[in-house]
């Protein structure tokens, strides 16, 4: 039978995790899918990315790393509901491709490691989650080793996050000693299986025992390790406060879980709460006609926004997909849509991406996420409807930290290096600016790790050599406003100026000293860090 479009919506989660390197959000993700039944055997994630390296060489840098470099989704069903989770690079270089995948995210799961509690990159991660008032899980990893008091880790979520701390579950012991968890809410002890890391055996949810003081439970767990337990959880209960779905929605409260993501404990809880109090697809802030307006999921018209693209994925077919976000209404395949600048774009071919591969999307629904195939049409950023109408506030581009002169090796090549710059730049991994004298091309990124991706990259997919040497040039700024005061700037600063990708007024700095008295004696025009695309 099939659901309507406001049933789908409101069982589609959409989510992301958030962590250090390190804490076990690989693990986390592989053993989400596997409790959802999108793969089979745990190993699987990992196999798939042995293939896809060999199959594309700029991977190489992800495997030489260790760390992941692309974003991507994956969908899976779980009780009754759809789950879309986005994958986020970890490496602090890439945070503002986090930060616009998480843009497209409901809500996401903090992954603590239990002996490190909270890290610099949770850290980071976390503010731009409560920048967009994301709701937060927090799942408690690795309780299978040696962990911190989980009273100490809460406490630190609690001071450093500024986040009211809710426990769903409380841990009896950890390490060698780890037993399981209490439910708190019904008062049953999950229990923790030992299982081997590389075991066949993956248990669907913990086994659940009544805690009535019948023996079923002592014969079982280690008389001291409850008698703590009872203890440690009954302080808690008085201690911290309950579980208020309403104060977790508004991003002022997260509901805790303790596991072993890598023993395939705690994950079939995690997702359980995912799908009953995680929120359904957001309704999204909109301009329709030059009127504020807010779309609904269910609202009829499709609507939605790319908030990545990826060049490149199939180096053999030199293609580029937008990955857009659903906002409202019910997609369907073949559908005409249209950018808020009026490009039509007829959607023959979207793709879905589950665990193990693509496939065509027949229909998608609010909170889903498609890849759109394209030729340069899409950009990051840009608002997809049926009417072409509609513009959502925008995902920022960030002025880049680094910037560096691109030069080809052969001088004959400089024209192929433009379109493999532009090409990769309209992904938005980096900036590319053309100062308004010369033929100079400024690449701009966030993290310097990011010029090798691009020159490995460049390599692989244009068999192109680059070199990105200094540039006369350390800071960018978007400039905007008065069109003649802007015109009168740009002609008075040649030397200094230049455009972006989309052609859009730059400033380029020496240094930051330079920056800052251009800006004290241009009080007319806006110097801005972010551009928002509307
Ligand atoms: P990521 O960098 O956050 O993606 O972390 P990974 O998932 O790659 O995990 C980092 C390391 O921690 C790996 O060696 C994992 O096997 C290990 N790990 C992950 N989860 C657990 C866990 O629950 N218990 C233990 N003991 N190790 C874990």
């Amino acid at each position: 039978m099939s659901l309507s479009l406001p049933e789908e919506a409101a069982r589609r989660r959409t989510f992301a995790i958030i962590s250090h390197p390190d804490a076990g959000k690989t693990t986390l993700t592989e053993n989400l899918l596997l409790a959802g039944g999108a793969i089979r055997l745990a190993g699987q994630v990992a196999a798939r990315g042995e293939r896809r390296r060999t199959s594309s060489d700029w991977m190489k840098i992800e495997r030489d790393r260790g760390i992941s470099v692309s974003a991507s989704v994956m969908t899976f069903e779980h009780e009754g509901n759809m789950f879309n989770l986005l994958d986020t690079p970890g490496h602090e270089d890439f945070s503002e491709d986090t930060y616009r995948t998480l843009t497209a995210a409901d809500s996401a799961i903090m992954v603590l490691d239990a002996a490190k509690g909270i890290e610099p990159q949770t850290l980071k991660l976390f503010e731009v989650c409560r920048l967009r008032d994301i709701p937060i899980i927090t799942f408690v990893n690795k309780m299978d080793r040696e962990a911190q008091d989980p009273f100490d880790i809460l406490e630190e979520v609690q001071e450093k996050l500024a986040l009211d701390v809710a426990p769903l579950y409380w841990p009896a012991a950890s390490g060698n000693r780890f037993a399981g968890m209490k439910d708190l809410r019904t008062g049953e002890f999950c229990l923790f299986k030992k299982l081997a890391a590389d075991s066949k055996e993956h248990p669907d949810a913990a086994e659940r025992i009544k805690m009535d003081g019948s023996n079923s439970l002592a014969d079982r767990v280690d008389p001291s390790v409850l008698e703590e337990l009872e203890l440690t959880a009954e302080l808690a209960a008085d201690g911290l406060p309950e579980f208020d779905h309403q104060s977790y929605l508004e991003g002022h409260m997260t509901p805790v879980i303790f596991g072993s993501a890598l023993r395939h404990f705690g994950v079939h809880e995690l997702l359980s709460a995912i799908g009953e109090f995680a929120p359904p697809p957001r309704p999204q802030k909109a301009e329709v006609k030059g009127n504020e307006k807010v779309i609904e999921r269910d609202d009829k018209q499709v609507t939605g926004f790319i908030f990545k693209i990826q060049a490149n994925m199939d180096p053999n077919h030199r293609d580029r997909v937008g990955f857009f976000r659903i906002s409202s209404g019910e997609f369907k395949r073949g559908m005409k849509l249209k950018t808020s600048s009026g490009k039509l774009l007829n959607v023959h071919n979207p793709m879905m991406f589950l665990a193990q591969d693509r496939e065509i999307a027949d229909q998608a629904y609010p909170g889903d996420v498609i890849g759109i195939p394209n030729h340069g049409a899409l950009r990051v950023g840009d608002a997809l409807s049926e009417s072409g109408d509609v513009k959502f506030a925008g995902i920022p581009n960030f002025a880049p930290e680094l910037l560096r002169r691109a030069r080809v090796k052969d001088p004959m090549k400089q024209k192929h290096l433009k379109k493999a710059l532009e090409s990769l730049a309209e992904e938005g991994v980096t900036q590319l600016f053309r100062p308004s004298i010369g033929s100079d091309m400024i690449v701009g990124a966030v993290g310097a790790l990011q010029f090798e991706v691009m020159k490995e990259r460049v390599a692989a997919e244009y068999g192109l050599e680059v070199e990105f040497e200094t540039a006369p040039y350390n800071v960018a700024r978007w400039i905007s406003g008065d069109a003649d005061k802007l015109d009168a700037f740009m002609d008075k600063n040649k030397s200094q100026s230049g455009t972006d990708l989309d052609g859009d007024p730059v400033y380029l700095g020496k240094d930051s000293w330079d920056a800052n008295y251009t800006m004290d004696k241009n009080p007319d025009l806006r110097f801005t860090t972010t551009k928002e695309r509307l």
